[in-house]
């Protein structure tokens, strides 16, 4: 069996679960992403009954939303109670890879009490290589479907609060696996791709890699401006004092990824990339 009749197979088998929760099915965690066109489409293609909703987070790039409002108009759009720069103020911190509070406030907490497809592939990181086909809330659950009790279901899948069942089937994917399927079948995909971005999402996104932030502060000038500003008050407020209020010198070294220590070392050696001293 191929890689897309088991992932349409793997849909099929779960879809009794998501009915069990919510009538509308399966929630699918849309993104406007490659992958997560491809779970659309898995979807689809398994005849299962499912309700795509995407989780705006105020700095998504506008060809995404431009390209999901034109090719998907039935993806439901959550927008934030609070946008990304009113949480930088919020938590008095901007977001890095040890403290991603905009993700637990603009993406995590949808799906609660849901069956939710969502589009992770191990081969993404090392991080996403330890996940799951079928996981409950992130924690470890079981490697597949096939072993998965469903006369214990009540017992062993008891989803409370903000809890979702998250099931993952292309999680086995390879890039090439994921890009084959969109070709084969002819989809549309982001003009962001061929831009160069070899993922797409938040712009600034403390887990993009060095070249993405680059890109990201040569194509979104406004967007840099936005936090730049949050950054201003933050400093108001006593933050960043490394810095001495110098919101491009803290924007710099947020960019930049590393260590504010690092970042000050860097300067001095003069081994900061030009893009990140950029004002
Ligand atoms: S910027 Fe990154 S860490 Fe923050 S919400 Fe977006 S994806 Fe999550």
């Amino acid at each position: 069996m191929g890689k897309t009749e088991r992932a349409i197979e793997t849909i099929q088998k779960a879809e009794s679960l998501a009915l069990k929760y919510q009538d509308y099915g399966f929630h699918l965690a849309f993104s406007g992403g490659k992958d997560s066109l491809v779970i659309y489409k898995l979807a689809q293609m398994a005849g299962v009954k499912f309700r795509p909703v995407m989780q705006v987070t105020s700095i998504d790039p506008p060809e995404l939303m431009r390209f999901v409002r034109l090719n998907y108009p039935d993806v439901i759009m959550e927008r934030p109670e609070m946008n990304f720069y009113k949480l930088i103020i919020k938590y008095m911190s901007l977001p890095t890879m040890n403290r991603r509070f905009c993700c637990k406030e603009l993406k995590e907490g949808s799906g609660s009490g849901t069956v939710t497809i969502i589009g992770i592939r191990k081969a993404e990181s090392s991080k996403r290589a330890k996940r799951n086909e079928l996981e409950i809330s992130g924690r470890k659950y079981s490697n597949s479907l096939d072993q998965f009790n469903i006369d214990n279901e009540n017992q062993v899948l008891c989803i409370k609060g903000k809890d979702k069942i998250l099931l993952s089937p292309i999680i086995d994917w390879s890039h090439a696996d994921v890009w084959s399927f969109i070709r084969k079948n002819d989809m549309e995909y982001c003009s962001l791709y061929d831009m160069g971005y070899n993922r797409i999402g938040c712009m600034f996104c403390p887990y993009s890699s060095k070249k993405s932030k680059q890109r990201d502060r040569q194509n979104f000038p406004g967007v840099e401006r936005e936090i730049k500003k949050s950054i201003y008050e933050l400093c108001k407020m006593g933050k960043y004092t490394e810095f001495n209020m110098d919101v491009d010198e803290v924007f710099n070294w947020w960019v930049s990824g590393v260590s504010v220590a690092k970042y000050k070392a860097m300067k001095q050696n003069y081994t900061i990339d030009y893009n990140f001293n950029k004002q």
